[in-house]
């Protein structure tokens, strides 16, 4: 099904994140992969435990939860650079970090050719082995969140469902499919679509209410997309998924479905949402 030929079937409209949402898949991404090949790439050896500790604060346990790679790589190093050892051309990396429009390896190629700087050159190598390490990880270890599969399921029966993802779509689809949770799935809409955003606003198109619709998510930007939609948002918070997922089975549909979900508890999610990342 694509987004051209997708029909709202039901009145209620929830769209559902994947990595840190509904895949535990951010905490072994960065704890075993992004933070040590920083480590590697700098040869910060010397001072990795504080250094990875540091990593996995900004991109999993604080309201930079799920910002860019290379974004938080730039924070990292300015930090590094201050703190433990200096960290040549980490102003470049920092200022190219805040400024450019787009931060992939393909930009950062277009930044190596226009400066020759080795700190792009270290940032691109970088990436690449944090890439080539996520793919070494084992099919196996990227699982959902115990209590996804039987929200979803019990969800479905009462809402539309639509992935909503940053992710590549094809990641996305095959983690998705080997557990059985596309099964309780509409539409699957990822990177290729646009912002997340973007995509909550092409859904709101087909017809939803927006005070039948929230964005079940694990991040800051999660929180944006459904603000920018002026749909609800419910948290899944880190280091308590099973529990927010629990909520979500228990509570949160029921919510949606009463006309009770605004106000105090979108107030409560939301408060406990930042508090859980502070
Ligand atoms: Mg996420």
């Amino acid at each position: 099904m694509d987004l051209a030929s997708y029909k709202k079937m039901k009145d209620y409209l929830i769209c559902v994140d994947s990595d840190g949402c509904a895949m535990d898949t951010m905490d072994i991404k960065h704890i075993r992969c992004f933070g040590p090949c920083m480590v590697t790439e700098w040869g910060l050896e010397e001072w990795k435990d504080e250094i990875l500790t540091r990593w996995n604060d900004i991109n999993l346990y604080t309201m930079t939860r799920g910002i860019n790679r290379f974004k938080g790589l730039a924070m990292a190093l300015d930090e590094i650079n201050t703190k433990y050892t200096p960290i040549d051309g980490v102003a470049d990396l920092v200022k190219w970090a805040d400024e450019s429009p787009e931060l992939s390896n393909a930009a950062v190629e277009k930044a190596i050719e226009a400066t020759g700087a080795d700190v792009f050159k270290k940032a691109l190598s970088w990436s690449k082995a944090v890439n080539e390490s996520i793919n070494a990880l084992p099919f196996e270890e990227k699982k959902p969140f115990e209590g996804v599969k039987e929200g979803l399921a019990y969800a479905h029966e009462l809402a539309d469902i639509v992935i909503v993802s940053s992710a590549n779509l094809q990641a996305v689809e095959e983690e998705w499919e080997l557990y059985g949770l596309l099964d309780h799935v509409d539409l699957l809409m990822s990177q290729n679509y646009g912002s997340k955003a973007f995509c909550i606003g092409e859904m709101l198109k087909k017809g939803y209410d927006k005070d039948k619709v929230f964005m079940c998510g694990d991040a800051p930007g999660d929180f944006d997309a459904a603000k920018k939609n002026d749909v609800y948002y419910y948290p899944i918070l880190v280091r308590h998924e099973k529990e927010s997922w629990a909520e979500f089975r228990s509570t949160a549909v029921q919510k949606l479905l009463d006309g009770e979900f605004g106000g105090a508890y979108q107030e409560e999610k939301i408060q406990q949402f930042l508090d859980n990342l502070k």
